[in-house]
């Protein structure tokens, strides 16, 4: 989405205020606007008919709940990889849970609660394809990844240099150019990945290549500076798993095929 400029977003802002009548977004009233993937099967998706599924929407509503939000009070926005920190910088979303890996980098302009969940990069090849079996062999071949994601800048900075790179808006945008031969491959977290391949329509034509080339750790995104909020989902999290919430969110979304981690220790917050 776009961000307005900063006139436009003080109108945006006031009209909230009065539409709520409290601060907008924490108060028991209100909505609670949270940024997902619209286009990501199993993690984040908006399905025909305005139902969303995944397991980042299973976690960003349990998080919404511990903080006193009822499924009816939540508005999921679609974010883009390359739109996450605008959107909390310019209070668009209270947080984003949306495949967002902890970085040095993100940590710069955005907080991050969890992680909660360990994906790992990995390739999507189309099914008859045994050329691509490791990094190396994407150099001089076509490779799509998402533009600002870390999954593209880990192949321009360290695992295939030399692959072209088509950079799309979002990875449903990439299996597209894959299945019509625009790429030879395309990369991403794992758990993305294998979102893809599982989809009914696209039964036979993908595989995944099974690699672990990078470590992924998912956090929730949060406005730079806001500790209370972060320790506030860093507890819903922890109750999560606690309570078993966490294990059937996994074995829901990702299925039977995907070999998913432990919940991870939480490393952020006070
Ligand atoms: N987890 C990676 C990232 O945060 C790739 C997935 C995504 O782009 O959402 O960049």
């Amino acid at each position: 989405m776009r961000v307005p400029k900063a006139g436009a977003m003080a109108v945006v802002v006031g009209l909230a205020l009065t539409a709520t009548g409290c601060g907008g977004d924490e108060g028991p009233k209100g909505t609670l606007s949270i940024g997902i993937k619209f286009d990501q099967p199993g993690v984040g998706l908006r399905e025909t008919g305005g139902v969303f599924s995944g397991f980042d929407v299973d976690v960003a509503t349990y998080i919404a709940k511990e903080l006193g939000y009822k499924p009816e009070q939540i508005e999921f926005k679609k974010v883009d990889s390359s739109d996450r920190e605008l959107l909390l910088q310019y209070n668009e979303v209270k947080f984003v849970a949306a495949s967002y890996s902890i970085s040095d980098k993100r940590k710069e302009k955005v907080d991050f609660a969890g992680p909660y969940f360990t994906a790992h990069q990995d390739l999507l090849v189309r099914a008859d394809d045994n050329t691509i079996t490791k990094a190396e062999d994407l150099n001089n071949r076509k490779l799509c990844s998402v533009s600002g994601s870390t999954s593209a800048s880990n192949v321009k900075e360290k695992l295939a240099p030399k692959a072209s790179l088509l950079e799309l808006g979002g990875y449903s945008e990439c299996v597209i150019a894959l299945q019509d031969g625009q790429a030879d491959a395309m990369t991403t977290d794992n758990s993305i990945l294998a979102g893809y391949a599982a989809q009914k329509a696209n039964a036979g034509k993908f595989k995944l290549v099974g690699l672990s080339l990078s470590n992924e750790s998912y956090g929730i995104g949060v406005k730079k500076g806001n500790k209370e909020l972060v320790d506030k989902i860093n507890a819903a999290l922890k109750k999560m798993v606690a309570d078993g919430s966490w294990d059937a969110a996994v074995k829901k979304n990702f299925g039977p095929a995907y070999r998913s981690e432990p919940a991870p220790q939480i490393t952020t917050g006070s």
